[in-house]
């Protein structure tokens, strides 16, 4: 894998691209390397790609199984190359090394749990209510999937895709964020080494309007599935307006994590802080709006304080340090434009809402809480993605409940309590896609993950998530050897 010659993967070469464009370092500002910028003619020319090794080929008439085993040695190679995977996705996204480790050495059970599970649908036989008729129903694979990942966590969030598409037998076109695209980009010569045939899997990068546009819109394209942002998920669906295509959404959150006053308020506050602060707060899952029982406010938010404070903000590389930049510059001025806001309207500033001291090159943000005493802030309506936690108390369970649910989105949420009978209630009433109890972030290839309302459309992982990339086919056959009736009469 080369650390400098980036290219975009289209129909199993490598290609050269006519256009270019600079990465950038998130911990130093500084370009370092070059990607290429792939044109809507790319685009085509790799959708073109797909439809062929769907329709006619190797892939077309490889056996289930035969799929699974390719999946599982993809999955076997992510892990054998997750060092230096992950090296590239700190360096280019800013997400600290002992995250970006962590997270590709799992990405490899993704692989592996899909691969297994390739040959595992069966279809159906249906015990039809007519005399002379078998019907069977056969899952065929959907057709060509264009897969939309953003840059954070983005080798994870492409297993969550390419998993459950390659195992149901469909073919892929991944098109990259523009931010941050190094580490999926040398993923495809593992994907090459693995052994898939030309076109089952083409990774591109380049710009939303041109070529995120034309891959969900292109008319061979029958399945989008998209992650990323609210705005970019509207345009997305306009696209798809184009082919019809069947399309998924995981977008962004606004978490609540409810903390009762008799929840273990010591091992809650680490859940919170690693809620938002873990990623430099830029995870869709971001605990990012506190609910804490009035009685514990001051206690907590003083716990939460001295955990911010105490982290280790630094180099992204260095294994020892605990938060990185953020992903980019726009990013980090739309969070202090909306943390001043929220200040001006009223939010008390409770720690952070600040660059770090000492950082003067690259997109740092200090771990911020601002204390709210309602939630029409920016700060607690909007998605941040960002290092910013809002906190409310409330004094009743129905009213954190109803705070909870106050949002337009509905993608995880938290509740720390040691009663079992609060939590069964919560997490009944919440209106949200996770809910974790007593723990946050855990995610697993086993589970099925999605939201509610603004959050999305569509759920990963889990064993439906291959269902979702095929589309049955009813094969009637007639077994009475009688000449047919009446055609006048439906049968
Ligand atoms: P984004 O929506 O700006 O970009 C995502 C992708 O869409 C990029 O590849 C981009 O090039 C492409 N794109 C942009 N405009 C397009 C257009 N008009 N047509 C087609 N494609 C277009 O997202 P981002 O800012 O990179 O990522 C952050 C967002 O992703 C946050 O909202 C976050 O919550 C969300 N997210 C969700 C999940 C989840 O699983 N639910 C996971 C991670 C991130």
């Amino acid at each position: 894998m080369s650390t400098t010659d980036f290219r975009n993967y289209i129909d199993g070469s490598f290609v050269v691209a006519d256009a270019t464009f600079d990465s950038v370092d998130p911990s130093t500002g500084a370009p370092w390397a070059t990607m290429p910028a792939a044109t809507a003619a790319d685009v085509d020319r790799a959708v073109e790609a797909a439809h062929r090794a769907l329709r006619s080929g190797p892939w077309a008439s490889m056996t289930a199984t035969a799929r699974g085993k390719l999946l599982v040695r993809l999955g076997d190679l992510v892990v054998a190359n997750a060092a230096r995977l992950a090296e590239l996705e700190t360096r280019d996204t800013g997400k600290i090394i002992r995250e970006t480790r962590a997270q590709i050495a799992y990405v490899g059970d993704y692989y592996r749990y899909y691969g297994g599970l390739a040959d595992k649908d069966e279809g159906a036989f249906v015990p039809i209510d007519k005399a002379d008729m078998e019907v069977t129903i056969r899952p065929e694979p959907i057709g060509v999937v264009a897969a939309m990942v953003p840059w954070n966590s983005q080798l994870f969030l492409s297993a969550v895709k390419l998993g459950p598409a390659l195992a149901a037998g469909c073919t892929v076109v991944l098109k990259v964020s523009e931010d941050g695209p190094a580490p999926l980009l040398a993923f495809a010569e593992l994907v090459h080494e693995a052994g898939f045939p030309s076109g089952t899997v083409n990774i591109l990068t380049g710009f939303g309007h041109d070529c995120g546009h034309r891959v969900t819109s292109h008319p061979l394209v029958a399945r989008v599935a998209f992650t990323g942002g609210p705005a970019t998920a509207r345009q997305i669906v306009m696209n798809t307006a184009q082919n019809l295509a069947y399309t998924t959404l995981e977008l962004g959150g606004k978490s609540p994590v409810i903390v009762f006053a008799d929840a273990d308020l010591e091992s809650a506050a680490n859940a919170v802080v690693a809620g938002i602060f873990a990623a430099t707060g830029q995870s869709c899952v971001a605990g990012s709006r506190l609910l804490v029982e009035r009685s514990v406010k001051d206690e907590f938010l003083g716990q939460l304080k001295r955990k911010a404070e105490a982290i280790s903000i630094g180099d992204p590389q260095d294994p020892a340090t605990e938060m990185g930049p953020l992903a980019t510059l726009r990013q980090r001025d739309r969070i202090e434009k909306i943390v001043a806001e929220s200040l001006a309207g009223g939010g008390r500033l409770v720690t952070g809402g600040a660059r770090p001291q000492g950082q003067t090159a690259g997109f740092y943000y200090a771990p911020t809480i601002i204390e709210v005493s309602d939630q029409n802030l920016a700060c607690v309506r909007e998605e941040l993605f960002g290092p910013v936690l809002s906190a409310l108390a409330f004094e009743t369970e129905a009213q954190a409940l109803s705070l909870a649910n106050d949002t337009s989105f509905g993608l995880a949420s938290g509740v720390f309590t040691t009663n079992l009978a609060k939590a069964h209630r919560m997490a009944r009433g919440i209106h949200a896609g996770v809910v974790w109890i007593n723990t946050y972030r855990a995610v697993s290839p086993l589970v099925p993950f999605g939201g509610y309302g603004q959050s999305g459309l569509g759920r990963e992982g889990g064993l439906d998530a291959i269902r979702d990339y095929t589309r049955s086919k009813s094969v009637w056959i007639r077994t009475s050897d009688d000449p047919i009736p009446d055609p006048f009469v439906m049968r």
